[in-house]
């Protein structure tokens, strides 16, 4: 047979960690995220006349540049103009002005003042941890928008290419992120950033393929083509132009074929596997029981409160609760309701302590009933009178359990008001003792964020540890079939909750290990439901023992690939 040359190729396949899913093929554009120097260099001091003229301009620019957030806001929609909102906030911040006007009048020019301030800023959110860290991207991105406006240069960030390509950045902010046209932008390429980095969450509501932390992903040329692997976690600039463009179509075929997927998922040797929808309040709820799911698996009560200064009344929550339940109600249903998990990212008003330390390893999730246990018990009363009200099926669970003691108080604190009651297993000791937690408790329900958090030492939310925080690293797997087989010993529920359950292969492996349910966002529920669907329960046996073998995430997931495809 004669076969003509192989093209030569220039790179090596670059490797990242896979935030959403989907193939795509065009040209890298490249994300300028600095302010042109020879435009900072020529305004120099800006030559103001005093004080008052260099405020005056500060002025200008941050509302120039707040009125930007806000006019892109108002075409995003959702989570980014959300953030994108937040960001026009934060830009007229008096405290962030009187920052810069102090160094101003103490005779300082305004960009040193900008940067100085910002830099103030920032060190206050990144002490505070979590989110509020997260919003230290924020603040570059807002410092630098603001020096472009002083010295007369375009604000930094992307430029919507002409034709649809391949963006490719450093990391990239929420203004950057929001309201790209995903017909123009076929997907998303970051050097840094992990799977809860905005890059993710704004690519996520979006759908548009994103690979983050992909280190290298700046040296790929500009205009040349890279196929993204928004599954695999791969950049490929020398794939075949026409066998790339086969994959990105037959992809969005099997996409297209996903949507009209309507459940249950039924293993092909006729095992159920149980969908549940991760929820925040009664709207999400009622979306997701639009879905193919069973109930909730997760209702994070505490995000009902991010905005309150003041505990809600028992009747309040009732309330709140009862929306989210009635969405659930019937025969088979269910709505698992978790009990405030304030603290560390999720700061609440009315139950965070402020100073502290270390907030991720301090008093957050059921640690703060320890300290205001009528607080717990208000929350339980108004998940009691909101069952009763509904008569929706309600189990409930306390975030953060690390001792068998607190599971054993939780749950009968629980069992007191005649619900089903739980843990989550996000703390490494609860997988350790799980056996011992399920001697306490009805089920228990895997947080695999936290547990990887935990497991490997690497706070969720850094943009550099996006390779540490990875549910598919093998510890976290032996912790997660450590739990799941102390659920099938004990004929309990083991669920998981965390993002592990949104990812399709993974979902494989941790229904081979004896996972009973997985609860993810909504929008994942299809293509998860699809993958199981198409393999037997020996192939997910064969895939958890794959995953627990490997010698590292990318090793896991290549190998899973494999056993999946057969
Ligand atoms: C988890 O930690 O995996 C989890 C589901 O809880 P949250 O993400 O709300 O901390
Ligand atoms: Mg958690």
């Amino acid at each position: 047979m004669v076969t003509s040359p192989a093209p030569v190729h220039p790179a090596a396949t670059l490797r990242g960690t896979p935030v959403v899913p989907g193939l795509a093929h065009g040209p890298v554009v490249l994300v300028a995220q600095e302010v042109s120097a020879d435009a900072v260099e020529a305004y120099g001091d800006g030559g103001h006349a005093d004080a008052e003229a260099a405020l005056a301009a500060y002025d200008a620019a941050a509302g120039a540049v707040a009125d930007g957030f806000a006019a892109k806001a108002a075409r995003a929609g959702g989570a980014a103009a959300e953030v994108l909102t937040a960001s026009a906030g934060l830009t007229r911040d008096k405290g962030l002005r009187q920052a810069v006007a102090s160094r101003v009048e103490g005779g300082m020019p305004l960009l040193d003042a900008v940067h100085e301030g910002v830099a103030q800023f920032v060190d206050v959110f990144t002490a505070m941890g979590g989110l509020m860290a997260e919003r230290a991207t924020d603040l570059l991105d807002i410092e630098r928008r603001l020096v472009a406006r002083l010295v007369g240069a375009p604000e930094p960030g992307v430029e919507l290419p002409d034709v649809a390509s391949v963006l490719v950045a450093s990391d990239l902010a929420p203004a950057d992120t929001a309201g790209l046209d995903p017909a123009l932008v076929l997907a998303l390429v970051t050097e840094k950033g992990g799977a809860t980095s905005h890059t993710a969450i704004i690519a996520r509501q979006l759908g548009i393929p994103c690979v983050v932390g992909v280190a290298g992903a700046l040296m790929l040329e500009p205009g040349a083509m890279a196929l993204v692997d928004g599954t695999a976690g791969t950049v490929d600039p020398s794939a075949d132009p026409a066998e790339a463009q086969a994959r990105v179509e037959a992809d969005r075929a099997a996409r297209a074929a996903l949507e009209a997927w309507t459940g249950p998922a039924v293993t092909t040797d006729g095992v159920r596997v149980k969908l549940l929808a991760n929820v925040a309040d009664g709207e999400s709820a009622r979306h997701a029981a639009e879905a193919p799911v069973e109930g909730i698996g997760l209702f994070r009560t505490e995000l009902c409160f991010l905005d309150r200064r003041d505990e809600p009344s028992v009747e309040e929550q009732a309330k709140i609760y009862g929306e989210v339940l009635e969405a659930f109600r019937g025969e088979g249903r269910y709505v698992v309701v978790r009990t405030l998990d304030a603290g560390s990212d999720k700061p609440i008003a009315f139950a965070t302590l402020d100073d502290e330390e270390n907030p991720a390893l301090g008093v957050r999730g059921l640690r703060v009933a320890a300290l205001h246990p009528e607080l717990l018990e208000r929350q339980l009363d108004g998940i009691a009178e909101a069952a009763r009200s509904t008569g929706t099926q309600t189990w409930v669970m306390a975030p953060m359990v690390a001792t068998v003691d607190e599971a054993r108080d939780f749950a009968a604190r629980v069992r007191g008001r005649g619900l089903k009651a739980g843990v989550m297993v996000e703390v490494p000791s609860a997988a350790l003792l799980a056996d011992r937690m399920l001697e306490v408790v009805d089920f228990l329900s895997i947080g695999t964020n936290d547990l990887t958090q935990y497991a490997m030492a690497a706070d969720r939310l850094a943009a550099d540890l996006a390779h540490l925080t990875d549910p598919w690293q093998p510890a976290v797997l032996q912790l997660i079939a450590t739990t799941a087989a102390a659920g099938r010993a004990a004929g309990k529920s083991v669920g998981v909750c965390g993002e592990a359950a949104a990812d399709p292969l993974l979902a494989v492996a941790l229904i081979g290990m004896g996972i009973t349910s997985l609860s993810m966002a909504s929008a994942a529920v299809r293509a998860v439901g699809a993958q199981l669907s198409a393999v037997s329960m020996d192939t997910c046996q064969k895939a958890a023992e794959a995953a627990l073998a490997a010698a590292d995430p990318m090793a896991g997931r290549d190998t899973v690939r494999a056993v999946v495809a057969g």
